[in-house]
């Protein structure tokens, strides 16, 4: 298995199984490795993430709540492609629409009628924004809405937080950016989560130059557990726009739909100045938003932001209807309801065996960790045991849920992750 830096056989407790693929999956990777860069590049999608042979590396089909890798082996999925599957993959009614859209045109010479369809439903949707542009990826939209900012205010910086991640414009990743221009990355100030001091020290010192605070609504990173905002926090936030002028921008390309259906600010008490969507909004297909308000509609125009694919049609229409069966099927509740019996079917499972678990983030996004758990050890071999039986649970991500997880769907996996427990060592 070249080009992997952690093997699913590091993982105490197995050292001696073998990975998850099967022999067609085995050669897509000698393939892979051959052709692909490997380590970051690709590294959201990349079993390499989990360990390599702690998850199947390579789908073939996905429906409702389950993906099959390409030896045919059947998962109940917790990643769901990393937040789009929201309806259920293969949504039958978003299918329709996307192809009904792709009978007609995919992508043509001119603006598309739907276009305008989508983004006057999101910014009906959507309170106190009055304005939208639909792109393909939440980076995109991301990084459009700083660039926006800093042109209503005239002000050069951006507030982000400290691991925050926001896509990959080199401009706003947490970490330092190999490869890229320091003038690129000196213009974002990075303050620690929470720290409500070191946001209002911050705004002491550069104040009159925050064009806009870039906010996740909540803190949610690889390998640690999710950390909610306080509330002194939030207030800070808010006075800092009051007393300093800065905007809030909302990325909400992760969590929205599944915190609240009308915008994850709804569940912070925050109303922003622009919010960015992605993922969730086209149940699988590539569409994002950025949504604003009147206030910046003329500092949007004066951005150029265009590209080739951003017009694909197909997109747009799955983003309508998805947003249609959403409301009309209360999505919501059911990709909330699924979270909250995984959530307590977990922890049972895990106490009965002896673990403790330290089980945090929004419901339907949720993040589990073994406690007292030092490299994440014990992690990958419950993660590996529970691919075995059928189950993913990334090891390193976040899961999320989808309003195609029934209360059958969630007890099976349930009962594999007892398995999978019981199977895991109680300590590192
Ligand atoms: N913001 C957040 C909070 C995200 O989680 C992501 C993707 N994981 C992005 C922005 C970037 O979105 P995309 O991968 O669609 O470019």
């Amino acid at each position: 298995m070249a080009g992997s830096r952690l093997t699913a056989g590091d993982a105490k407790g197995w050292a001696t199984m073998v990975g998850i693929d099967g022999p067609v999956g085995e050669a897509l990777w000698t393939r892979a490795d051959r052709v692909l860069p490997g380590g970051g590049v690709y590294l959201s999608r990349s079993a390499d993430s989990a360990g390599r042979g702690t998850l199947p590396g390579f789908i073939r089909a996905a429906e409702g709540c389950r993906v099959t890798d390409v030896d045919g082996r059947t998962y109940l999925d917790f990643l769901c492609a990393n937040g789009p599957n929201l309806l259920g993959y293969r949504h039958p009614e978003v299918e329709e629409a996307a192809r009904r859209q792709a009978a007609e045109m995919t992508s043509a010479s001119l603006f598309p009628e739907a276009l305008v369809d989508i983004v006057e439903v999101l910014v009906d949707r959507f309170d106190g924004m009055d304005w939208g542009l639909v792109s393909k990826n939440g980076s995109e939209v991301v990084a459009l809405g700083v660039r926006v900012a800093r042109q209503h205010r005239q002000r050069p910086l951006a507030v982000c937080f400290t691991k925050a991640y926001h896509g990959n414009d080199p401009e706003l990743a947490p970490a330092p950016a190999e490869g890229v221009a320091t003038a690129r990355t000196r213009d974002v100030l990075r303050v620690p989560w929470n720290d409500a001091r070191a946001l209002a020290d911050t705004a002491e010192e550069h104040g009159d130059q925050i064009a806009a605070i870039v906010l996740n609504p909540v803190d949610q990173n690889p390998f640690e557990p999710t950390v909610s905002a306080s509330s002194e926090f939030l207030a800070t936030i808010e006075r800092v726009r009051q007393h300093h002028g800065a905007l809030l921008l909302l990325d909400d390309v992760r969590h929205g739909f599944r915190m609240h259906p009308l915008g994850s600010h709804r569940a912070l008490g925050l109303q922003p100045d622009l919010i960015a969507l992605g993922k969730g909004l086209g149940n699988g297909y590539s569409i994002s938003a950025l949504l604003g308000s009147e206030k910046l509609r003329t500092a949007a125009q004066a951005n150029l932001f265009t590209s080739t694919y951003m017009f694909e049609t197909p997109p747009m229409r799955a983003a309508l209807t998805t947003l249609a069966v959403y409301d009309r099927d209360d999505a919501f509740a059911a990709l909330t309801s699924a979270g909250e019996r995984l959530r307590d079917g977990l922890l049972d499972a895990a106490a009965a065996t002896g673990h403790a678990i330290d089980w945090s983030g929004p419901v339907a996004v949720p993040m589990m960790r073994f406690e007292n758990d030092p490299g994440g050890a014990r992690q990958i071999t419950f993660a590996r045991h529970a691919a075995e039986r059928g189950a993913i649970f990334h090891p390193v991500l976040n899961w999320f849920l989808s309003a195609a997880h029934t209360d059958a769907d969630i007890d099976e996996a349930i009962d594999i992750a007892a398995e999978a427990f019981r199977l895991t060592p109680t300590e590192s």
